[in-house]
Formats: structure tokens, C-alpha cells, sequence
């Protein structure tokens, strides 16, 4: 909106200064000169009626409308419970059944002669993925003789630590130091290349592994944090710890499956996006671990004392903590998918007009709640996936091609932090400065039923409306193409709520779009709104509104056809404002 109110500006000004002009010439008398003054406010009009309308005005013609209908409701329904179904297992990146669901893409564009435009003439668009992981097998404790298996009785919760490691271990309570209330568990300790053992007694599900203690609230905490207050992994960094280890609680012990696959699970990344890691903040940071009950009691078997057993003083313990970890890295593929459709005339044809969604979700969960444990994503992004889908075919299927290509990207990794389209604007596989528009459809299948009282579906869209977001953020032509295809076809409501630098749910920055944003490229962006199923495991192909969804992807293959034809490709006239370049 900033940028809006700058142009605005701009021609009021103008405006006013030519008014004055005008003022001044009927004082000056004389019918010539009034005549004159005619003439320039006519003049003035059709100036701003240029500098206004780039575009010219959008009519629809009823070719262009039959071509549009080649996307049908019972099509996208047809698709969309095969991409959405529990075979596809969530879609997450990597995965078997994102690959699926990309060949079952590649596989339709082939049959409808769409041109490869991946990597070495396929449709895929390859991206190596790197993960760090555990090797198990490598990797164990030894507690007095007796070796402990990782998974089993330690997991590694957070940190970097390889190799093998022996450390004293101290016993520090709950580790919270709180000056303020006179709590020190760590008084009279040495804790330096040591192991801190806390007791953590409360649920895993917070930030924190050890929660604070009873009676210590956020207001409490005051001071400098590592210096007045701390945990036991901040007091552990400051002090030069070699590590934390949390012992057994209740919650630990019956939460112990979910809990190590939460934590085991490996750190995931993209190798050619890697970015640095963030500078350590004091020192390195120390290693977590978690200890089963078995682990904790033979810990602590012949100390002082037990904690699991209502021992509470800090003190040091006897025996060394040798720990021994290995890591491989490995490295499994995704894929973008990524196909062009040819343009008839001959210059123009090397532009392109994209279209994409994202073809990922975010898999499964065996500790979601219920018994429905795969995130089908139908909505996210199963509608934006088979709607780009059906405007291919579509395309295929009309009798004429548009003047530009157009490049169709389904992109991987989007719930990940838009890997896919990231990848595809730093290593395009076509000549990227060649896009003239990205529209991106992420979620169009959802609409809010009158009576509707559920108050998480209250920013859901109706039947005859859409969230539009970015099109009139960095070319008029680009906002005025949008709007005019919709206006002069079904006229739906484009609420442009969200659309604003300042919007608190950021949502330009939560999909592919924002990746062609900064790459230069204008962008639009339709979106349902958040509602009650959202990244749910409910977000099931049968409760979409399939009627709402034609209307809208019909729209959308208009404005994209109607963009493949402009005389000229769209001004980038507006700068993206600077509090969207960056996420
Ligand atoms: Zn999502």
C-alpha cells in the first residue's frame, strides 16, 4: 500500500498543477483562449486515461470463454482424489508419494504434448537433498561397564556433538537459576566440560524441555539472561557445560516413542540452498540429550542419590558418562515439475507467462490425534495442483495456441520454506528473465457456507469470492489484466484484504509466489483463507466446493491467456516495498 499512495500522490499533484494552468488561462479572457482551455483539459484527460489504463480494456470473447470451459468441476474432482488420496500418504518432501503424484503430472503432460522443460529433456526438475543423520548403529552410551542404545535409552534432542565424548556428570536439580528468587541449583558446582542431568518433569510439547519450576513466573526472569536467570542448556553454554542431559519424567517415559521420533528425526536441507548456520550466540552450543528411566536409574545407581526417586540436591556424580555419536550424511531427490506450453508467434513466443502451485503437503504425523494420521492436503495444496493441472489440459485441448508460451512449474518443498520455487528461481531450467507474470494458486477449493459458525472458518472466503494478493505490487498492467479478466467474465469478488505490506498473517511471504517476487518477476496470488482444516488431518477432497473451484481456475486460465497476448509484456513499474523483498 505504501507504493499505492506514493502513485496516487503523484498524479494529484499533476492534476492540480494542470487545474492552476487552466485557471489561469479563462482569467486571461478571450473565447480562443477558452477554446484553448478545452482542448488541454481534453488533452489532460486522455493523458491520465493512458497514464492510467495501461492495459487496454479486457473483453472476453466467447472462443476464449469455450476454451476456458476445458477446465471442469468433475475434472478437478477427478484429479483432485487421486493427488489427495491416502495413497499419495501427505505429499511430503521427500517422499514416495510426492514422486507419485509428480509422475502422475508428467505422465498427463506427456499424453497432451507438453514440452519438457525440466532437467536432460524430462519434466523433472531434480534437487538433491542433504540430511544429517544418526547413524544408530554407530552410536551408543556407556554407563559402569554397560552399554545403552541409542533410540532406545538416549537421544540426541539438539546439538551438534560427534565423535566420542567422556564427561563427568553433574546433577543440577531442575537447572533453573533464577536470581531473583534465590534459586541456584548450581551453587558450589563446576559444571565446565561436564554433563548438567536436570529432572524434567513437564510436557515436551512447549519450548522448553524442563519447564519452569512452580512458583517462577515470566516476571521473575529479570536481568540478563545467562547472567541472573537461565535453564540448564543457557546456564550449560555460558559455562562452558559439555552437554545437558534430561532424565526420565512420567511424561517422558509414556510419551518416549513420539517424543525420540520427534527429536531423532534428522535436520533436513536442500544442499544447493544451504545457508550458513547462525552464528553461535556465546560459545558452542551445548548438546542435549534424553535419557530413559533405564538410562536415568543406571546413571544414578550407587550415587548420593536418585532423583526418579525424590532425591532433589545438586551434586557431582561418581561415575563417567562416555558417549560415543556418529553421523552420516545422506543425500535423497525431489523434484520440481516443469513443462512449457509452445506460443504461436514466432518473437513472442519466447516470453512466458507462469503458472504454478505447490504439488507438496506435509505427510504424515503418527502422533496426530484420532485415528486419521495422513494429511491429505487437498486444499493445500491438492487445488492449486489440479487446477494448474486442468488449465493444462485445457490448453492442450483448444483449437489455437496463445501468442507466449507458457511455463507450468508444480513445485516440491513449499511447506518446507518454498524450496521448490527458491530452487527454480536460482537454477531455472528456462530462461527465467523471459517471465513477464507468475500467478500462483495456492488453496482455491474451500468456501465458507452461509451459517457457517465455526470460528476458525471465519476468514474463509464464500462461494463467489477469493483472496487476491500482490497483483497490483509491482505492475499496473499486471493488477489491471487481473481484475479486467474477472470483471468481464464471472465477476467474481476479489478481496483484496491481505493484500497489504503491513498484513499480520505475512501472507506474500507463505508461498511460491514470494520467490518470483524477489527475483523481479510481478506476481499474483489466490488463496482461500486459513480455516478449520488447515494443515489438519481433515483437509479431505470431499469437502470441496468444486463449483467455486471451476469459477476460479477458469477465471485464472483467462487472465493467463489474456497476459500470453498483450501487445507488449507488463511494466514492472512499481518497486516490490522492501518490507516484502525479504522474509
Ligand atoms: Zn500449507
Amino acid at each position: 500500500m505504501k507504493c499505492e499512495i506514493g502513485h496516487s500522490e503523484t498524479i494529484s499533484s499533476q492534476r492540480r498543477k494542470t487545474i492552476s494552468n487552466y485557471n489561469t488561462l479563462i482569467s486571461g479572457e478571450k473565447i480562443k483562449r477558452t477554446i484553448f482551455a478545452y482542448l488541454l483539459i481534453a488533452a489532460f484527460v486522455v493523458q491520465s486515461a493512458f497514464g492510467q489504463a495501461v492495459a487496454p480494456a479486457i473483453k472476453i470473447s466467447s472462443d476464449e470463454k469455450k476454451v476456458a470451459e476445458g477446465v471442469t468441476a468433475k475434472q478437478l474432482s477427478d484429479y483432485l482424489y487421486f493427488v489427495a488420496s491416502d495413497e499419495m500418504e501427505g505429499r511430503d518432501t521427500p517422499s514416495r508419494g510426492l514422486d507419485t503424484t509428480a509422475k502422475f503430472i508428467g505422465m498427463n503432460l506427456s499424453r497432451w504434448g507438453f514440452k519438457p522443460a525440466g532437467d536432460d529433456g524430462t519434466f523433472y526438475q531434480k534437487m538433491a537433498l542433504k540430511r544429517d543423520a544418526i547413524d544408530p548403529a554407530a552410536t551408543s552410551v556407556e554407563i559402569g561397564g554397560q552399554k545403552y542404545s541409542y533410540g532406545d535409552d538416549i537421544v540426541r534432542a539438539s546439538g551438534n556433538t560427534t565423535g566420542k565424548m567422556t564427561a563427568k556428570i553433574v546433577f543440577a536439580g531442575n537447572g533453573w537459576m533464577v536470581k531473583s528468587k534465590n534459586l541456584n541449583p548450581y551453587a558450589g558446582l563446576d559444571v565446565k566440560d561436564k554433563i548438567i542431568a536436570v529432572f524434567g518433569e513437564g510436557p515436551m510439547g512447549g519450548r522448553n524441555l524442563v519447564p519452569m519450576p512452580a512458583g517462577i513466573t515470566q516476571a521473575d526472569l529479570t536481568g540478563t539472561r545467562g547472567k541472573d536467570w537461565a535453564d540448564a542448556t543457557v546456564y550449560a553454554r555460558e559455562n562452558g557445560a559439555a552437554g545437558v542431559m534430561v532424565l526420565s519424567s512420567k511424561f517422558l517415559a509414556a510419551n518416549w516413542g513420539a517424543v525420540t521420533q520427534m527429536f531423532g528425526r534428522s535436520r533436513m536441507y536442500v544442499d544447493k540452498l544451504q545457508q550458513p548456520p547462525p552464528a553461535a550466540q556465546t560459545g558452542p552450543a551445548p548438546t542435549v540429550f534424553l535419557a530413559s528411566e533405564k538410562l536415568a536409574n543406571a546413571v544414578f545407581a550407587g550415587e548420593a542419590g536418585n532423583p526418579l526417586t525424590g532425591y532433589t540436591n545438586s551434586f557431582e556424580l561418581t561415575k563417567d558418562f562416555n558417549f560415543s555419536i556418529s553421523t552420516k550424511s545422506e543425500t535423497t531427490w525431489t523434484q520440481n515439475v516443469v513443462a512449457v506450453w509452445e506460443g504461436s508467434d514466432p518473437v513472442l513466443k519466447k516470453e512466458m507467462v507462469a503458472i504454478g502451485a505447490h504439488y507438496d503437503h506435509v505427510g504424515i504425523n503418527p502422533n496426530a490425534p484420532g485415528p486419521d494420521k495422513i494429511f491429505n492436503g487437498a486444499d493445500d495444496d491438492g487445488s492449486g495442483t489440479v487446477a494448474v493441472l486442468s488449465i493444462a489440459e485445457a490448453l492442450a485441448k483448444a483449437p489455437k495456441r496463445p501468442k507466449r508460451s507458457i511455463l507450468f512449474v508444480w513445485h516440491c518443498g513449499e511447506e518446507k520454506g518454498l524450496w521448490g520455487s527458491e530452487y527454480f528461481n536460482k537454477f531455472p531450467t528456462v530462461d527465467i528473465k523471459q517471465v513477464i507474470a507468475q500467478l500462483n494458486i495456492d488453496m482455491i477449493g474451500r468456501s465458507r457456507k452461509a451459517g457457517n459458525t465455526e470460528p476458525r472458518d471465519k476468514d474463509l472466503t464464500d462461494e463467489n469470492s477469493i483472496y487476491v494478493i500482490g497483483k497490483d505490487m509491482m505492475s499496473s498492467t499486471l493488477g489491471s489484466v487481473v481484475d479486467g479478466s474477472n470483471k468481464a467474465y464471472l465477476n467474481m469478488t476479489y478481496d483484496t484484504r491481505y493484500d497489504d505490506p503491513k498484513d499480520t498473517n505475512r501472507f506474500f511471504f507463505r508461498s511460491d509466489h514470494f520467490n518470483y517476487a524477489v527475483n523481479g518477476i510481478p506476481v499474483a496470488f489466490w488463496f482461500d483463507g486459513v480455516h478449520v482444516d488447515y494443515h489438519g488431518a481433515g483437509d479431505h477432497a470431499d469437502k470441496i466446493d468444486y463449483a467455486k473451484m471451476e469459477k476460479v481456475t477458469r477465471t485464472i486460465m483467462l487472465t493467463m491467456l489474456k497476459l500470453a497476448d498483450l501487445k507488449e509484456r507488463p511494466k514492472v513499474d512499481k518497486q516490490l516495498p522492501p518490507e516484502l523483498s525479504q522474509r
